[in-house]
């Protein structure tokens, strides 16, 4: 049997270092068996994939140093690599779902289902909801269906009883049938939900071992019915941890920089942040922390992947990047510092900004040198202004740090909107009110636009520049942060409504 692993991220936002995580494990298990890795796009999410995602995520990958077989660029036998480009094998699927009476049409309107919901819920013991729930006598299907109401596409599960999954690194894992719902396979719109075509398209492409994030543990019961109602081999399951920040919490961008894209940003070393990678959760024979990605791969064994969760720490990764660092020559760092800040890439998008502002060139690097910088060197005084007292500007900031968290497709017009309505909600002019912005992002408000600045600096350096000025400012306690929270609410409800119209 040759070994086949598959990352399946799907597009939604930017590239996150736990897919890069999932990725090189499952090229690590590929390659050590002298097995091949697959990219599939899992965009079954109509409303929140986009291909800008897809590129990026492709891109940081392979800035990463990682490499598949086939995938949606690469192409290869068992494609189309992209869920979107698959609907008509989905529909063949479900449809012998429902010809073996493993799956059913629901008619169920979303009023009805809530009722069903609260109904579960006052229950003593709460259950899922089950076919038997749902099913309509069949005159009142009928009736539906010749009103032409939407349908969804659900799958029979259980009543009762123990599923046992299997999984690599934890032995036999027993869940309840009765907490597992009659889960919907294809939605009204036509498209799969994610378990439906992951089942199908690991099957048809052959996958042997299903390496994936532990979040995804409860899905296995459905999957492996999924598997018995086909009639397939189910691949072999493995869960691993999950990333988590260092106070212990799941990995979040509310708390770390979770893009691929911010650290290439930040200047790492990509063989540094794979290296880094490779040490969530598990170690070389020897324990040594620096390691080439072909090292890992030539000493690599599943089983010692430990399960207590692995902190995602910068500093440390700060640390094994100054390692990978002082091994350069002096020829290749200055190589490989200009090829990081003075690619076109980065600076084409700025000269537009610069060239008006500037008479020789030596005015360029105090203008815009915080592009090429990480978090710019501040004192609280920086940020003294006649339009904010201490409480104003930490609301400020935590605000518009709020703001930004909120937006999904980044750039100047998304970042313009809401933070000219969140000036306007504090009752600050937008000039007063972006003058902590300037100084949290560019250290200064003598430059660049800051809206424009923020957008090619990217979501997540921008973010993460305003978070460590509230904490240079002091930070917030969790009282604090708790009446901010309460204030925000009706704040961001007017806000959510202004950009919506
Ligand atoms: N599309 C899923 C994700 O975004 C894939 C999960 C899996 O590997 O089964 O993580």
């Amino acid at each position: 049997m040759t070994v086949r692993t598959r990352v399946a991220p799907s597009p939604t936002g930017d590239p996150h270092v736990g897919t890069a995580y999932i990725a090189l494990f499952n090229l690590a298990f590929a390659r050590s068996h002298g097995g091949q890795f697959l990219l599939r796009i899992e965009d079954t999410d109509q409303q929140r994939s986009t291909p800008e995602s897809e590129q990026a995520i492709l891109d940081s990958l392979r800035w990463l140093g990682l490499e598949w077989d086939e995938g949606p660029d690469v192409g290869g036998p068992n494609g189309p690599y992209r869920q979107s480009e698959r609907k008509d094998i989905y529909l063949d699927h479900v449809q012998k779902l429902i010809d073996g009476g493993y799956a059913f049409k629901c008619y169920r309107t979303s009023e009805e289902l809530d009722a069903l919901r609260a109904q579960k819920e006052s229950a003593e013991v709460r259950t899922a909801i089950k076919a038997s729930d749902l099913e309509l006598p069949a005159e009142e299907v009928a009736r539906r269906e010749a009103e032409g109401m939407p349908f969804v596409i659900r799958m029979r599960v259980p009543e009762e009883g123990v599923c046992v999954v299997n999984d690599m690194l934890r032995g036999d894992i027993e869940l309840d049938w009765a907490q597992v719902d009659a889960q919907i396979l294809l939605k009204s719109d036509g498209m799969p939900t994610y378990h439906l075509a992951n089942v199908v398209d690991d099957h048809l492409m052959g996958i042997t071992h299903v390496i994936r994030g532990e979040e995804w543990i409860s899905s296995a019961p459905k999957h492996k019915l999924l598997y018995q109602y086909f009639g397939w081999d189910m691949p072999q399951l493995c869960h691993m941890p999950l990333l988590r920040n260092p106070d212990k919490t799941k990995l979040s961008k509310r708390k770390n920089p979770t893009s691929i894209m911010f650290y290439e940003r930040m200047g790492f070393m990509p063989e540094a942040v794979l290296n880094y990678l490779g040490r969530m959760g598990w170690s070389m024979p020897d324990e040594r922390e620096q390691f080439t990605r072909d090292e890992m791969f030539g000493n690599f064994d599943i089983s010692r992947v430990s399960l207590g969760g692995p902190v995602f720490d910068v500093e440390k990764l700060r640390w094994l990047n100054s390692v990978w660092l002082r091994d350069l020559s002096p020829q290749d760092f200055a190589t490989r510092f200009a090829g990081w800040g003075l690619k076109e890439e980065r600076v084409m998008p700025l000269i537009p900004h610069i060239m008006p502002r500037v008479e020789v060139f030596s005015d360029v690097a105090p203008l815009a040198g915080h592009f090429l910088s990480g978090m710019p060197a501040l004192k609280a005084e920086d940020f003294a202004h006649n339009a904010y007292d201490e409480d104003k500007l930490m609301q400020t900031l935590q605000f518009g740090l709020w703001q930004l968290e909120a937006i999904r497709h980044w750039d100047r017009d998304a970042i313009q909107k809401r933070m000219f309505a969140l000036a306007s909600s504090l009752e600050l002019k937008p000039k007063d009110f972006l003058f902590p912005f300037f100084i949290a992002i560019a250290g200064t408000p003598n430059t660049i636009s800051v809206l424009d600045t923020m957008d090619m600096l990217g979501p997540d350096m921008s973010r993460a520049r305003v978070r460590a000025a509230i904490d240079l400012l002091g930070g917030l306690g969790k009282k604090k942060l708790k009446k901010l929270e309460k204030e925000y609410f009706n704040v961001n409800k007017a806000i959510e409504e202004a950009i919506a119209e």
